[in-house]
């Protein structure tokens, strides 16, 4: 066994999706004031699935002050899972057995319409089905995960306990236990927003870049976004999709921005054959998860630090990195691996681990969404889907869910 190895020659500071092919989208300058129903402040995962869904019926502006997928959509690691940071027994405890519920199934819907709207715009982005194998920790241990697995097979989800001999059997991995889930994902994070918002340029959408909003003022008939490039931008509804970079207008009660880390081998690692059809994840924290993408990189994240800054310093990528890499051989220490790509980046959390979806206190037709958490894409989904209810004159069910 040699384990992982730091090559000279490894792409640090460099997340693996910016060498994906397929991400160019059309963006235009904002050389003259225009008016929309939709104004859409920034262009990543959240942005791209809002402007997909609303530019179908609506006139629709994307604004962003960077590049398209220049945010956290393009540092994700795009696990695509309905399972929530807060398993459902502890969700229940937060905030209430019902309400945990509707959130698990919520996330489970999410996950099953990302996949549709994949299909039905033929995105091309690596998007692959995968169980989940979450793994005991110091977090929650085996009893603790084997009532989870309980609670969410009596709810109808695909869950179940694994003892620690069949996870040494079937997976070599020496742990007190697991549970396996089927149905969620992974992906190319930044392919598919690309290939989100050339839908949504289709269908009409302006993408303008590079635009930042500097101020936006609300009145009775809409909102006017005051922006760098002189020139104004008058919408119906506006909607700040702006990720971790938190608007000034927007409250964020019990939101925190930390920093993770994450790394990807090199194309066609040799893996056990589970792994390819697995994603995995630990209930510890900081917590270890990993995946493999289609042409057979080890994708492997974690080492969370409660800082908003640390993900800029260039020597704690390499330490964060070396523990990562030290982590995976010690948790499947059949695998050798080289490094390829290494990055860091900002990702926010709350306290229930479901994300802020809502009207903007005191701003009239203004919406924000934050996707904390590691669910950050499949909120996405939700998100486009809750305030294009809202904006249709249907407001969505479980839209007090992920009202901050
Ligand atoms: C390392 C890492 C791993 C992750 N892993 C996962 C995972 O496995 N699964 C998962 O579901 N999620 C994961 N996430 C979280 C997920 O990536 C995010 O939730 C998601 O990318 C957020 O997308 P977004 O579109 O909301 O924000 P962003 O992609 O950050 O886009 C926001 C955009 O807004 C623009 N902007 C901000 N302010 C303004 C302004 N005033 N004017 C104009 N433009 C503005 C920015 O330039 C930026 O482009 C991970 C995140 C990181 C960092």
């Amino acid at each position: 066994m040699t384990g992982a190895t730091l090559k000279r020659d490894l792409r640090t500071g460099r997340s693996l999706w910016a060498d994906s092919p397929g991400l160019g989208v059309h963006t235009r300058t904002l050389g003259k004031a225009i008016s929309v129903d939709v104004a859409i402040v920034g262009a990543g995962i959240s942005a791209a699935f809002m402007a997909r869904e609303l530019s179908r019926d609506h006139s629709v502006a994307v604004l962003d002050r960077r590049p398209p997928l220049s945010g956290s959509t393009i540092a994700s690691t795009a696990l695509l899972q309905w399972e929530i940071d807060l398993p459902l027994t502890a969700l229940s405890e937060r905030i209430g057995a019902a309400s945990a519920k509707r959130a698990y199934l919520r996330s489970r819907r999410a996950i099953k319409d990302l996949k549709r709207i994949v299909v039905e715009e033929r995105i091309v982005c690596g998007l692959h089905d995968k169980d989940t194998l979450y793994l005991a920790g110091d977090a929650y241990g085996h009893r603790a995960l084997e009532a989870e697995a309980d609670a969410r097979a009596a709810l109808g989800l695909e869950s179940r306990y694994i003892r620690p001999a069949d996870l040494r059997d079937r997976f070599g991995i020496d742990r007190t236990g697991a549970i396996l889930s089927r149905g969620s994902a992974s992906g190319d994070p930044a392919r598919l927003a690309a290939g989100l918002l050339r839908r949504a340029a289709a269908d009409g959408a302006g993408i303008y870049s590079p635009v930042e909003v500097l101020e936006a003022v609300s009145d009775p008939d809409g909102v006017t976004l005051l922006t760098d490039a002189g020139q104004p931008v008058r919408a119906g509804a506006v909607i700040f999709c702006c990720g971790y970079e938190f608007p000034k207008a927007v409250p964020t009660p019990g939101a925190e921005v930390i920093s993770t880390w994450a790394l990807a081998s090199k194309s066609r690692t040799p893996c056990p054959r589970w792994l390819k059809d697995t994603l995995l994840w630990e209930a510890a924290d900081p917590y270890l998860y990993l995946r493999m993408s289609r042409d057979g990189r080890l994708i492997v994240g974690g080492e969370d630090e409660a800082s908003s800054t640390a993900h800029a310093d260039r020597a704690k990528l390499k330490r964060k990195c070396a523990t990562i890499a030290e982590k995976l051989k010690r948790l499947l220490p059949m695998v050798e691996f080289d490094i390829d790509y290494s990055w860091a980046g900002a990702f926010g959390e709350s306290s229930t681990g479901l994300p802020s979806i809502g009207p903007v206190p005191g701003m009239e037709h203004a919406w924000a969404v934050m996707g904390f958490g590691g669910n950050g894409i499949t909120y996405s989904v939700i998100a486009s889907q809750i305030v294009s209810s809202a904006l249709r004159g249907k407001p969505d069910t479980d839209a007090d869910l992920y009202r901050s």
